[in-house]
């Protein structure tokens, strides 16, 4: 399976932004994996068009699962797709917190994208009290039986692995940390939906110094990266890693 660079921007960048994007286009012309670039949503149309005939992907970081009407702020999948997305995140562990979303809200979300045409990408993950609990897999596997709805399309679908903890703090799980969650995800996905072609992304914390660490670990399919995303050089050396 082809490998996935994702940059997740979040709640960064203005115009003048696009100027990375320049640069990562100039750096990496034709990537061995597939990258994408999820900014906010202000920057989507711009960016689709800077990006345009690179093959370089954008996204979008959240929608609404209602097509149109009374929302004030919120954006539908439709609109994304208007504006050059071809991707969604949808669970974000920062949607869950800030906006309350739970497993019901993003399994909704699905539907709406799925039915909109995009690649979604689904996050999941663990908080450290979970982890220190000894919960780690069953929370993943409630997140993922509870995220993804009936009728959910493995040919749009991606997870994303992002322990909570391991987000913005420079913390990564071990390598067998990782490679734990991968293989329970990897046969859950399996049992369900019959197809091991689903990608894994991990997320959390990765940058050019573990990036080529990270995808060589079994059922790591690629990567949802923050911080390092914004940078032109060091989401460079994260692509040239995978
Ligand atoms: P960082 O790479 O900044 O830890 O963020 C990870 C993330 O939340 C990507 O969605």
């Amino acid at each position: 399976m082809r490998g996935l660079a994702a940059g997740n921007w979040k709640m960064n960048g203005t115009g003048d932004s696009l100027s990375e994007i320049e640069a990562l286009l100039a750096q990496h012309p034709a990537p061995a994996c597939d990258v994408l670039i999820c900014p906010p949503a202000t920057l989507l149309a711009r960016m689709a068009a800077a990006v345009q005939g690179s093959g370089l992907k954008v996204g979008g970081q959240d929608c609404h699962a209602a097509a149109s009407g009374a929302h004030t702020g919120d954006i539908s999948a439709a609109m994304l797709v208007d504006a050059g997305a071809g991707h969604v995140i949808l669970g974000h562990s920062e949607r869950r917190a800030d906006h309350r979303e739970s497993d019901a809200v993003v399994a909704a979300k699905v539907t709406a994208a799925q039915a909109a045409g995009l690649m979604t990408i689904v996050c999941v993950g663990e908080t450290e009290a979970e982890r220190d609990a000894g919960r780690t897999l069953d929370i993943i596997a409630s997140q993922i039986d509870g995220s993804l709805p009936e009728g959910t399309d493995a040919a749009r679908l991606v997870i994303a692995y992002e322990p909570v903890w391991a987000i913005g703090t420079g913390r990564t799980p071990t390598n067998e940390q990782i490679v734990e969650v991968h293989e329970a995800l990897r046969r859950q996905l399996q049992d369900r939906f019959g197809t091991a072609e689903i990608a894994l992304l991990y997320g959390g914390s990765v940058k050019p110094s573990n990036a080529a660490e990270i995808f060589a670990l079994p059922d790591v399919n690629g990567a949802l990266v923050g911080g390092a995303s914004l940078k032109a050089s060091d989401f460079g050396a994260i692509i040239a890693a995978l």
